[in-house]
């Protein structure tokens, strides 16, 4: 088993997107199978990864929609979503924070509703590398069929603003790498294919360790005997058993000590920018604390009602707004991993918003969320997402 505490590979957040049924979980479980046969990997089933949240609560380390699992001098936190609407959230409220995702898509149907609307997210969200699966090559033979579906991929890709002539296309099936069929052509091969383009393409992004220490919660558990357990990615700093932290935003302060940070059912001395933990809390109930709320060093952050920021109104044709919203607006905001409601007041002489706008507003939150300078805002209304936005400066 690799020593996470030991640092000596780069650690990558990962994540399976697409369309529902193209193969995303039997993607998931065929890395792990692959990558067992060949290093301390644990393989994870199809049927363990695909229970519902509620089934997967399984101790402090994590929650089971992440796998682990690496190569010779990579770690990847893997993240699978159980269903579309729990990838729209995750992405959404930047949850899953992915520095790469694989986008999965059946050669057998090529692109469809979904798959746009993941890249689209991602895109929004801030997501800088994608990678492209080919699967179900298995019932796709025909080298023609695969390369028009590939064509239709790399247009997708571009009218999303990703390179799409220069990002890796693998072909291939998860469906034979997790069966242990067709090894030397679309099975196994095609894995280490992928994860060979994830060590090459995908380089770690700048991981902010100097700055406080900061981690928006995403889950919250209780664990007999143990206490509360916080789960989420740390965003900036670095934090250590025994460090003084506060829980801010959404509601009244708290104050509590770390008791033990956990990172894949592993110890660690020390978890870090980037990291996917599970933070042992003292002396707070489950109750007191949620998702949407966020970890910070003690004194060093607090929870704000307003910012400025600078906007872009998605159009139409982006999965935005049909028609212009005014004054009056007043829509959901995303941040961290907080979805809260507020108000957009636009500047003076700025009447209206057209879908395909750029627009710079003060928004007035309904309550204090943990935010800072340069963190992404995704303003979302019955089930669209309306605009996306940069935090300039926070206001209390
Ligand atoms: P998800 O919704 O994207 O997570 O898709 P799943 O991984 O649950 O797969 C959906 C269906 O497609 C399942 O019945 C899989 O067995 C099947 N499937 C996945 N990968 C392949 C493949 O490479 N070839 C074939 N023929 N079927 C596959
Ligand atoms: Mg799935």
């Amino acid at each position: 088993v690799y020593d996470i505490n030991s640092r000596s590979k780069r650690h990558l957040n990962v994540g399976t997107i697409g369309h529902v049924g193209h193969g995303k979980t039997t993607l998931t479980a065929a890395i792990t199978k692959v990558l067992s046969e060949t290093n301390g990997t644990k393989a994870v089933g199809y049927d363990e990864l695909d229970k519902t949240p509620e089934e997967k609560a399984r101790g402090i380390s994590i929650h089971a929609t992440h796998v682990e699992y690496q190569a010779k001098n990579r770690h990847f936190a893997h993240v699978d979503c159980p269903g579309h609407v729990d990838y729209v959230n995750n992405m959404i409220t930047g949850a899953a924070q992915m520095d790469v995702a694989i986008l999965v898509v059946s050669a057998e149907d090529g692109p469809m509703p979904q798959t746009r609307e993941h890249l689209l997210l991602a895109r929004q969200m801030g997501v800088r590398h994608i990678l492209v699966f080919l699967n179900k090559c298995d019932v796709v033979e025909d080298e023609g069929d695969r390369e028009l579906v590939d064509v239709k991929v790399r247009e997708l890709l571009g009218s999303c603003m990703f390179p799409a002539n220069e990002l890796p296309i693998v072909r291939g099936s998860a469906l034979c790498a997790l069966n242990g069929e067709k090894s030397d052509t679309v099975g196994k091969s095609s894995i280490l294919e992928l994860v060979q383009a994830l060590v090459e393409y995908v380089h770690e992004p700048e991981r902010p360790t100097l700055l406080p220490f900061l981690m928006p919660i995403e889950d919250v558990y209780s664990i007999a005997g143990r206490g509360t357990v916080v789960i989420g990615r740390i965003k900036r700093g670095v934090v250590k058993p025994g460090d003084e932290v506060e829980i801010i935003g959404l509601r009244d302060t708290i104050k509590s000590t770390v008791t033990s940070v956990e990172m894949f059912k592993q110890s660690l001395s020390e978890g870090q920018a980037g990291d996917y933990v599970g933070l042992l809390i003292d002396g707070v109930k489950r109750e007191d604390v949620s998702r949407g709320q966020a970890v910070c060093k003690a004194g060093s952050m607090q929870p704000f009602k307003q910012f400025d920021g600078e906007f872009y109104a998605l159009s139409k044709e982006e999965g935005g707004r049909h028609r212009p919203f005014t004054r009056k607006y007043k829509p959901q905001f995303f941040i961290g991993t907080a979805g809260v409601s507020g108000r957009i007041v636009l500047p003076d002489g700025i009447e209206m918003v057209m879908p395909g706008d750029n627009f710079t507003a003060r928004v007035e939150l309904r309550v204090p969320v943990a935010m800072q300078e340069n963190m992404y805002v995704a303003v979302r209304d019955s089930d669209k997402t309306v605009a996306v936005g940069v935090i300039n400066k926070v206001h209390a």
